[in-house]
């Protein structure tokens, strides 16, 4: 086995012992990139600022420090800002950008060690399901070139996935974690609305935004995931809570539990709008066979019913667009990268720089979000869609009450062909169906390779928590993943 097919908690066990440097790992691991570049995952390669963090954390640990992540590499998706790298957002607008300080999932993350590789690929400004509305380039599925990594995470996906790192930060408005996990076969985490900071993550849509990890297993998610959350007093929406040991959670034993059955008295409850008869690429098969396995681990399966799963399209495709015009005015060619080069007064130089410097989904739903908040159209749109997003979250609650945790897809497919979906954005659109229900509610949700369905592409189980539940998410995706291997499958 080599150096790249270890995961974050062994790699972190591997530097403690002694058996390689994080300097020696990061070189071969820089080395993977730079022999991976066809893939399309970064955006920037930071190879002298690695070696210099990796050195740093040499250091640290010869002076006596240990830590899970200290010495791991990492690599950031393109949203959250960083003082000593660029940060495009994968937009042409920002091109140029440097921001003066670090978001705080990236400053904790070095704080407890991790090597940052670099920045990673997505949707421009978070916003697609393919990463096929990158700016610069598109990202190759490591388990098929010509098939999409999803998105908008899909660098990080794909960059896990490929073993170019072992983990890497992504974010979730709508799915954006959950969907590239599943067509990658990694192992990805949104946790509750507000238990990481927003600070410093490219706004897309302010009430939804939620960073978190991707990486090969649950375990390494709950190591990321505990350096990376906690409350920042920078971010308003931060959950005022003391730091969480969320690998602890994921170990702590059930009561009436046994090795054999972990899962004993865990009630999961499976939606029936979650399985229609429209799924497709073999979901359903693959997602029903993974839960015989949590039956089999002890786990008790329930009926339950979310009924306004599929209004959350319209729902989610009002509200995440009405906060995305407001928040993308500030890229206005004043204060923020790209400004057009000739323009005859003030206003045409917001124009001109706007018209170059957005992509054609970024344009779309600024102009959705305009016309959603307008006078005459709000009451009919934005506030009709605020009280179904309310009663999307009650549906949940209603469902809690006779379950622990709920089950389903993570997508209605496998990954699709570049460019398969056409000029047709609706369709990419309906395909989150799944994934933004957890949004709109700020539940956390995680999505976990499940197997394979057709073509031979992975799929997915989304795994859905109450609120502040990700301790006992994590423990059911934990002892899945202790009882199969389709997480440690490797497409190379
Ligand atoms: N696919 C969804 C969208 O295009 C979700 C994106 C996200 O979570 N950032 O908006």
């Amino acid at each position: 086995m080599s150096w790249h097919d270890l995961g974050v908690a062994a790699l972190g066990r591997a530097l403690a012992a002694g058996e390689f440097s994080s300097t020696e790992l990061t070189r071969h691991l820089l080395q993977r990139v730079a022999s991976h570049e066809a893939l399309g995952c970064f955006l920037h390669v930071d190879a002298e600022g690695a070696l210099a963090a990796a050195k740093a954390a040499d250091a640290r640990r010869a002076a006596g420090e240990a830590g899970p992540l200290l010495g791991v590499p990492v690599a950031h998706k393109d949203i959250f800002v960083t003082a000593d790298m660029p940060t495009t957002a994968a937009s042409k607008i920002l091109l140029g950008y440097r921001s003066p300080f670090d978001a705080t999932v990236v400053a904790r993350l070095a704080a407890a060690g991790t090597v940052s590789l670099g920045k990673l690929n997505c949707d421009e400004f978070a916003m697609g399901s393919g990463n096929e509305n990158s700016a610069y380039h598109p990202v190759q599925n490591p388990w098929d070139h010509h098939r999409v990594p999803g998105g908008s995470s899909g660098g990080s996906a794909a960059a896990v996935a490929a073993r170019l790192v072992p983990a890497a930060t992504g974010t979730d408005t709508g799915g954006s974690i959950r969907q590239p996990a599943s067509f990658t076969a990694t192992t990805g985490i949104k946790p509750t609305y507000g238990v990481c900071s927003r600070y410093g993550m490219i706004a897309f849509a302010s009430s939804l935004d939620q960073a978190g990890p991707l990486a090969r297993s649950a375990e390494d998610c709950a190591l990321l995931l505990s350096a990376m959350s906690g409350f920042d007093e920078r971010d308003a929406t931060s959950a005022q809570r003391p730091p969480q040991d969320f690998h602890a959670q994921m170990l702590a034993p059930r009561a009436g539990a046994s090795a054999a059955r972990p899962l004993e008295g865990l009630r999961i409850g499976l939606p029936k709008e979650f399985f229609p008869e429209t799924l497709g690429g073999d979901v359903d098969i693959t997602v029903r066979r993974a839960l015989v396995e949590f039956e089999k681990l002890g786990a008790t399966l329930v009926d339950v019913s979310l009924p306004r799963t599929e209004l959350s399209i319209p729902v989610y495709y009002i509200i995440a667009p009405a906060e995305a015009s407001s928040n993308l005015s500030r890229f206005d060619g004043v204060k923020f990268g790209h400004r057009a080069a000739q323009y005859t007064d003030l206003l045409d130089m917001y124009r001109k720089t706007r018209a170059e410097g957005f992509g054609p989904e970024v344009k779309r739903r600024i102009m959705i979000g305009t016309y959603v908040l307008s006078h005459g159209y709000y009451d009919a749109y934005y506030l009709q869609a605020q009280k179904l997003r309310r009663m999307i979250a009650d549906d949940f609650q209603r469902c809690f009450a006779g379950c622990d945790l709920i089950a389903g897809p993570v997508a209605p497919t496998v990954a699709w062909k570049h460019g398969e979906q056409g000029d047709d954005p609706v369709k990419a659109y309906l395909a989150d169906i799944f994934t933004l229900p957890a949004s709109l509610a700020g539940l956390p949700g995680m999505s976990l390779p499940a197997g394979f369905g057709e073509h031979g592409m992975p799929v997915g189980l989304q795994l859905i928590g109450n609120y502040f539940a990700e301790g006992q998410l994590l423990q059911a995706a934990h002892a899945f993943q202790q009882a199969t291997d389709w997480h440690q499958r490797s497409p190379l």
